[in-house]
């Protein structure tokens, strides 16, 4: 589904995305992993629009993608899941989700002017596919709450959640594990699973927790120093001497 080929991402002097090149499969769970500083994040940034690349393309079905902003990508079905922004903390959890569509398209500000009798029904059919979302999640009892008062793993759930609002057919995760309690990120993880096999979602995830990694995803890339040093099987990986090498140095 995605290709990234020979991808440079140089701030100043600094490779910090050093000629990678991934491929990641029409559904697959593929994972990302390497030490701290390896370039994940900005390899992520660079495929899901949010930095331009400084030599390199990515394609997706094989149409050339490079560069295109996150709002293009979005139509394409490729989405990278973002933290919850603080301006969204005092509304609850079901509008946070309903918010989703609306505001990628801008649409439903067209609509409110233009077709004003369409809405409450637009807007019926959005809460229920919203609550849908929720039950899919089990945090349906979280509907009514506030965004901003639930704990970090509920925020992550929330984060995937939104993903699911719209037609999504490749989402990104960067640490949607981190700091997150063992219980919800096995619930992360089973939501992850469900979507992938029940809704053909193909994910790529960055995440540092090998547990969750060698559970979810094959195949595994490995990346240190911007550049990829490894790919396979999570268990091949594990004993891959350049691998142990990388994360012992650092
Ligand atoms: P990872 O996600 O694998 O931990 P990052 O992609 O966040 O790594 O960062 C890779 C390297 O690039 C790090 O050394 C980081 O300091 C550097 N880096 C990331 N973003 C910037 C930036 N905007 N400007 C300068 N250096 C950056
Ligand atoms: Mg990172």
């Amino acid at each position: 589904m995605i290709r990234v080929d020979s991808l440079h991402k140089h701030f100043g002097g600094f490779r910090a995305v050093d000629g990678a090149s991934i491929e990641i499969e029409t559904g697959s769970i593929t994972g990302l992993i390497g030490p701290n500083g390896a370039g994940k994040s900005t390899l992520f940034n660079v495929i899901a629009g949010v930095l331009p690349p400084t030599s390199g393309t990515v394609t997706m079905d094989g149409e050339d993608i490079t560069g295109l902003p996150p709002h293009e990508l979005f139509h394409k079905g490729l989405l990278r899941t973002f933290q919850i922004a603080h301006e969204f903390s005092s509304m609850t959890v079901r509008e946070n989700l309903m918010m989703v569509p609306a505001r990628q398209t801008g649409e439903r500000l067209w609509n409110a002017w233009f077709k004003r009798g369409r809405v409450a029904e637009e807007e019926r059919a959005l809460a229920q596919k919203a609550d849908e979302v929720l039950d899919f999640l089990t945090i349906d009892h979280l509907a009514e709450e506030k965004a901003g008062n639930l704990s970090g793993g509920q925020k992550k759930l929330l984060e995937l959640g939104r993903t699911m609002m719209v037609d999504a057919k490749i989402v990104f995760l960067d640490e949607v594990g981190a700091g997150v309690n063992r219980t919800l990120l096995n619930t992360i993880g089973d939501a992850i699973v469900r979507l992938n096999r029940e809704r053909g979602y193909t994910f790529c995830l960055i995440e540092h927790d090998m547990d969750f990694i060698a559970r979810l995803c094959d195949p595994v890339i490995v990346m240190a120093e911007g550049k990829v040093l490894a790919q396979g099987p999570a268990d091949h990986i594990m004993e891959n001497e350049a691998v142990i090498e990388a994360y012992l140095g650092t």
